[in-house]
């Protein structure tokens, strides 16, 4: 194991000179970090896809153009030794004038990754050069030298072995002498093509880096201090969590808590590196790790919301004592390639909620295809507007009265579609999205405010 830790910096936290010097200040605390993974300045993957969607109308263009130029601009003029950072940023903002144009004529997946990969470009060459005018030995590295993924451009799938391998061999040199500044989000192909992860996805190349070095530690540091016992803009009473199992955070971060990207966890329990998240504004309120092995386990850690469910219910008479009737539901589901989050059944009924599997943020949709399919078997019944409430924990299969307290807490709701029993480390079900907020702060107060 590598005896280094890696930092990862969000979109909030580069946002500007201010906060970039935050960051480069965490960092000259903590001279175990050697590598450092860095998001575009906030505000700037958003425009640089607007751009990639194709603008056609030229004076739209060049405002987005100029917004770009003005965030980093301003950055610049705080450097003390600007020359070389201005010239490869001018450069960077070159290629997306150029990229901007093609895009409004056609656009294409590849073409968006090259076009919004240039944010993380533009970032680093800032951050370095700032951390360079601190006095930090610092050196900007091109992730895409190392994060090799497949050619699925919008969402790429990381080839781990290569990764390791060219990570070792060019990364891990360096970090011995460097605290070495690089790119989240974005990889690249076997070919060379520009590739990225997915929106979001600079928690996940930062866990994926820290796997293939072995890192000795995982810091995430974003705009809020760690991981709460639910999203406290919802419960003002919701307090912080200083310490939380792997298996808690990737329920809480799969049930839809916006800490971490889902998959960031992954590398990280993979190769056992224990990961903290903290805010860079507040670095001193300290923050949350994510371990292997925690001190308290208890039996009620923490809620999380996600909204935009579909519910799917399909009803058939014949699924009374037949067999083969889910086995058929099933095939078809596959067959339109639907992947399902959550199921229950009944004696004559299934439900089940569909997965987010696109980057939109908007409720899964049932394809029109496989609810004709569905329909020569049973009936079909679409629900939109559902939110899933996930009370996560420990040892829930096992404890008994609890469930009589969470149901009570909630007996004037409506709640739908109940998970209860199936995983020890969480209990979940729907409720309409206009009382979804009320359900989480009842029950914060009931369970966790005692
Ligand atoms: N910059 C990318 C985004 O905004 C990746 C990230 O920040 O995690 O989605
Ligand atoms: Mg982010």
């Amino acid at each position: 194991m590598s005896s280094f830790n890696v930092a990862k910096f969000g979109g909030t936290s580069v946002a500007n000179f201010e906060a970039m010097s935050r960051c480069a200040a965490i960092i000259e605390n903590s001279p175990n970090t050697k590598l450092v993974v860095s998001s575009a300045c906030s505000g700037v993957t958003n425009l640089l896809v607007e751009l990639a969607n194709g603008v056609q109308d030229q004076t739209r263009r060049n405002e987005v153009l100029n917004q770009l130029a003005d965030i980093h601009q301003a950055v610049l003029n705080n450097l003390e030794d600007a020359t070389q950072a201005a010239s490869e940023v001018s450069a960077i903002l070159d290629t997306v004038t150029r990229l901007a144009e093609a895009a409004s004529i056609q656009s294409s997946h590849k073409l968006t990754d090259h076009l919004v990969a240039c944010g993380e470009l533009m970032s680093t060459h800032l951050l370095t050069q700032l951390m360079k005018d601190r006095g930090i030995n610092a050196v900007r590295f091109d992730i895409r030298d190392v994060l090799r993924t497949d050619s699925n451009f919008g969402k790429a799938e990381p080839e781990l072995d290569t990764i390791r391998q060219l990570s070792q061999q060019n990364l891990v040199p360096l970090c011995q002498d460097f605290v070495v500044v690089t790119q989240g989000f974005i990889g690249s192909d076997a070919e060379g093509n520009t590739t990225t992860l997915g929106r979001g996805g600079s928690d996940y190349s930062a866990a994926l880096i820290a796997e293939s070095v072995e890192a000795s530690g995982l810091e995430i540091w974003t705009d809020v201090p760690g991981i709460y016992t639910t999203d406290p803009r919802i419960a003002p009473k919701a307090s912080p969590i200083s310490e939380i199992s792997f298996s808690e955070a990737s329920e809480m971060a799969n049930f839809g808590a916006k800490i971490l990207h889902p998959s960031t966890l992954v590398p990280a329990l993979r190769h056992d590196i224990p990961v903290f998240v903290g805010s860079s504004k507040e670095p001193e309120k300290g923050g949350t790790w994510i371990r292997h092995q925690v001190e308290s386990s208890p039996l009620f850690r923490a809620l999380a919301l996600r909204c935009n469910q579909t519910m799917v219910t399909l009803r058939s008479a014949k699924m009374f004592h037949a067999y083969g009737f889910l086995a058929k539901v099933f095939e078809v589901l596959a067959k339109h390639k639907v992947s399902v989050d959550l199921i229950t059944t009944s004696e004559i009924s299934v439900s089940l909620t569909l997965d987010q599997t696109d980057t939109s943020g908007g409720a899964p949709q049932l394809p029109e295809a496989a609810r004709l399919e569905l329909e020569e078997l049973c009936t079909v019944e679409v629900e939109h507007n559902l939110c899933l409430v996930a009370l996560i924990g420990n040892n829930m299969s096992e404890s008994k009265g609890y469930a009589k307290q969470v149901f009570g807490t909630l007996e004037d709701f409506n709640l739908r579609m109940i998970c209860y029993g199936a995983s020890p480390h969480n209990l979940c079900f729907l409720v309409h999205e206009s009382v979804s907020k009320q359900a989480i702060q009842k029950l914060h107060t009931e369970l966790f405010e005692g």
